[in-house]
């Protein structure tokens, strides 16, 4: 770690966090859930039938016995929770990956049993690649009440698709975004990437020209992660990966800004572009959520927890106890610094939603007022009549801190959890 970085990632985390010591994440058993404020649910499904290198995610090629044995364990996990939080009403569920319809027939018999286990959902939202979602796979996936879909279209350029190692070429994600958009879902969304090896500023315009002009409702960019432990990252070191210049990166962004704002889709969050009226496709910014799967992290407001990143290793530790890796007790104030993240990256920091949550007493200002006012002198925050907003310039910024968090925070963990099972410790 930097000399700098050994100072101000100890001064950020006690502003945000209120302790400067590193979180410390051990393999114990939760509490069992209780009674959740707004709950998600979360899915896994940690399959591929390619394996993309620079993928920080925790997916395994595709086999036949072993989603098997998977789909038998992820419902034996439902089971253990039922008790304590069937019958809630549940926001969403949100289904990642991997390749969630990598074996669609499997997982719509998981959102079977997750219905007859759990009670109801209002929304139920998926991460789709675009080679494995044919007219039957959607009907199917809309018979099974999914609403809203999200793309990972990722470039429409067969030079850049094959720099990266994605399996499929140019042609692929905009058909496959055409063919959803034609379907009817409340709202179909369409992931791009950008600052990636070799970019240019004019193959990101064709990119999200292309993309908006198929009449998605929503578009939203991802920078290639710096995550070390990806293969790319083994492999070449990530630090040394070629990227386009910051100001490069920066008139991407720019030019998506304008672009989207033109074609009626203002910006929602630091990364994604939104039709008004379209509910946001958004998979982590509910309060309390709960997931299923190996790899999948939990929020209680007890406590925050990963399952094993391990598909075998999950499935053998299930019926007898959940198979969480990594797990530690969460307090008011861990609480409220992971709702503030994620204000910050919707843009929009609200007083009122904070008392929603957090009680009639609780003040932005008496909590985070050390934090939020350097970044108002700095200009990347502004005052708004119920609280902040983040501005134009703050938008990039954050995109780049967020690359810093998830380099000094995600990478330790799931670095750790993708290293063996069931890690000794993990301190972040
Ligand atoms: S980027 Fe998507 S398709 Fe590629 S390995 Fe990761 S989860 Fe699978």
């Amino acid at each position: 770690m930097s000399i700098v970085k050994a100072i101000w990632k100890p001064m950020v985390q006690r502003a945000v966090t209120g302790r400067a010591r590193r979180f410390r994440m051990r393999r114990v058993q939760p509490e069992w859930p209780g009674a959740l404020r707004s709950p998600g649910l979360y899915l896994h499904v940690p399959f591929c039938k390619n394996l993309c290198p620079y993928c920080p995610y925790n997916r395994v090629e595709y086999d036949e016995g072993l989603f098997a044995a998977y789909e038998r364990a992820v419902k034996q996990e439902i089971d253990l929770y039922a008790p304590y939080i069937g019958g809630q009403p549940f926001t969403s569920l949100y289904i990642g990956g991997g390749t969630p319809t990598v074996n669609w027939p499997g997982l719509v018999s998981i959102l079977k049993h997750l219905r007859e286990r759990l009670g109801p959902m209002d929304d139920i939202c998926i991460e789709l690649h675009p080679g494995n979602m044919d007219a039957e796979c959607l009907s199917a996936l809309r018979e099974a009440g999914v609403t809203r879909l999200s793309i990972g279209v990722e470039s429409t350029s067969d030079a850049i698709l094959e720099r990266i190692g994605r399996s499929h070429d140019g042609r692929v994600g905009p058909a496959a975004v055409s063919r959803a958009v034609a379907m009817g879902f409340a709202s179909v969304n369409a992931d791009l990437m950008f600052a990636l090896p070799g970019q240019t500023l004019a193959e990101w315009q064709a990119d999200v020209e292309a993309v908006v002009g198929l009449g998605v409702d929503q578009l939203s960019t991802y920078p290639m992660f710096s995550f070390p432990y990806s293969d790319l990252g083994a492999a070449q070191g990530i630090r040394q990966v070629a990227r386009p210049a910051h100001r490069t990166v920066k008139a991407m962004l720019d030019f998506t800004d304008e672009h989207c704002d033109e074609k009626g889709l203002p910006r929602c969050a630091v990364w994604s572009w939104l039709r008004p009226g379209r509910g946001k496709f958004s998979s982590i910014t509910r309060h309390h959520y709960i997931g299923f799967g190996p790899s999948a992290a939990s929020m209680t407001g007890t406590d925050f927890y990963v399952n094993t990143f391990d598909v075998r290793a999950y499935a053998d530790t299930l019926p007898a106890e959940r198979p969480v890796a990594a797990s530690m007790p969460v307090n008011r104030r861990i609480e409220m610094a992971y709702w503030l993240y994620w204000r910050v990256y919707e843009l929009e920091i609200s007083q009122a939603r904070f008392r929603d949550v957090f009680g009639p007493d609780a003040s932005l200002d008496a909590e985070f007022g050390l934090l939020l006012r350097p970044l108002m002198l700095a200009g990347l925050l502004e005052r708004t009549q119920g609280g902040y907003r983040v501005t134009k310039p703050g938008a990039y910024w954050i995109h780049r801190l967020q690359n810093e968090y998830s380099l000094s925070y995600i990478n330790h963990l799931w670095g750790a959890c993708r290293r063996e099972p069931w890690p000794e410790e993990v301190r972040l």
